[in-house]
């Protein structure tokens, strides 16, 4: 709510308002919790280009580390036109309880530029992101802050960050980011991972809930996360692809859509919402069609108190960061639906990263499959440990997801201590 009452997905609000629940479960010490509350680090930064035309634009670029207790900063970068200093300290305080619940030796935190990166060229594009790390380059760093892709922001963005801070450093440093191509030390599997990660989720509460198959999967948002999910599953005989979207619309049909095609009609060019498959729907009606689980794979806050009683799935296994709103929350687990929370199911793509960063600070590859063993046996741990306190509880799997985390980055500081 805000002052004046009108209900606003605010993820920062929302990401404060999960922090506050958790310490009341878990009777936290009130400086304790306030201390939690708060980035250690805001750092907002002109990142100003020359553009093609000659002119001089200017960006505002921010990196928040909200915690560095367990472990340094970690998170990734994101391009778009909307986002907020706030939002992204919602989006690091979550990556802090993200790399917490799957138990990796780091804090959290998140960065992102104003801008909208369609409107940018490829040359415009690296400036501003050369620019914005050599903005930030005294405050990242493989012991400091690991940057890493997000929304709008991929392997491209990463070797220039990573080729800029090594310039300014004077010497290549791999392990300053995750998410990088594999020629220059990335790893293989991590641009699956997240979705590899979600998939494994999405197994666990199928399994728990004893659907049989064929179950029909939703997938809301076809980015980095969403069409890997559905491409993973559709080979899958138990189960059924019946509705993708992206942010211009939807495809749906009841007994499965085909996967592989489209995304070979997508490679060339076809935009989704016209893709010859299913039957067109608009975008947000794909988060209340007829479906066992859905995927939000996309933006925060898409679902919300106007839609959540609406949703017809049993299940939502949260891929994006975000996307359900308090009040959404509270309005599908009386509806009985179970939420998988962001912070466990879309944990594998930090999870890989920290491989890649372990394997760059020991300059020894893994192989492929040792990551992606290591990274199913960690999600199905990180699933059965939030569980079993969701039982103990009694609690959501979000609740218990943010407790666990909570009390860890707690107890860690704790140990510690205060300085000075
Ligand atoms: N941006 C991804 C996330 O929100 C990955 C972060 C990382 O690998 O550091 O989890």
């Amino acid at each position: 709510m805000t002052l004046t009452g009108t209900p606003v997905a605010s993820p920062w609000r929302e990401a404060r308002r999960q922090l506050e629940r958790a310490a009341e479960t878990l009777a936290l010490d009130d400086g304790l919790h306030r201390m939690l509350a708060v980035p250690r680090r805001t750092i907002e930064v002109a990142v100003p280009i020359r553009c093609d035309d000659g002119t001089v634009r200017t960006f505002l670029g921010v990196r928040v580390q909200h915690s560095t207790t367990r472990g340094p900063a970690k998170g990734g970068l994101r391009y778009h036109p909307d986002v907020t200093v706030e939002e992204v300290k919602a989006l690091a305080m979550w990556m802090t309880w993200k790399c917490a619940v799957v138990d990796i030796p780091y804090g959290g935190g998140k960065g992102a530029i104003v801008c909208d990166p369609a409107e940018l060229s490829l040359g415009e594009r690296e400036r501003m992101t050369r620019r914005y790390a050599s903005e930030i380059a005294p405050l990242i760093g493989p012991d400091r802050d690991i940057l890493a892709p997000d929304m709008n922001t991929g392997e491209r963005e990463m070797a220039w960050i990573m080729d800029t801070y090594s310039s300014v450093a004077g010497h290549p440093v791999g392990a300053s980011v995750t998410g990088k191509p594999v020629i220059v030390g990335g790893s293989g599997p991590r641009r699956a991972a997240t979705a590899s990660g979600v998939v494994v989720c999405l197994r666990e509460a199928v399994r728990i809930a004893g659907l049989r198959g064929p179950v029909r999967v939703a997938v809301s948002g076809y980015g980095n996360v969403g069409r890997l999910v559905a491409e993973l599953l559709a080979d899958d005989p138990e189960i059924a692809v019946v509705g993708i979207a992206d942010v211009a619309g939807a495809r749906y049909a009841a007994d499965g859509l085909p996967i592989a095609a489209i995304g070979a009609e997508l490679d060339a060019g076809t935009p989704l919402a016209e893709v010859p498959f299913g039957e067109p729907m608009p975008r947000d009606a794909l988060l209340e069609a007829d479906c066992d689980v859905l995927v939000p794979c996309a933006v925060s806050g898409v679902l919300d108190e106007h839609n959540a009683e609406r949703v017809r799935a049993r299940i939502v296994v949260e891929g994006a960061n975000g996307p359900t709103t308090e009040l959404a929350d509270e309005l599908l687990a009386a509806s009985g639906v179970t939420v998988v929370p962001d912070i466990l199911a879309n944990a594998g793509g930090v999870v890989v990263s920290y491989y890649e960063w372990v394997q760059a600070l020991q300059a020894m590859p893994w192989s492929d499959e040792e990551v992606a063993t290591r990274l199913e046996g960690r999600m199905a741990a990180a699933f059965g440990q939030v569980r079993a306190l969701a039982l103990e509880y009694d609690v959501s799997l979000r609740r218990a997801a943010l407790c666990l985390a909570v009390r860890r980055v707690a107890d860690a500081h704790l140990a510690r201590g205060l300085y000075p």
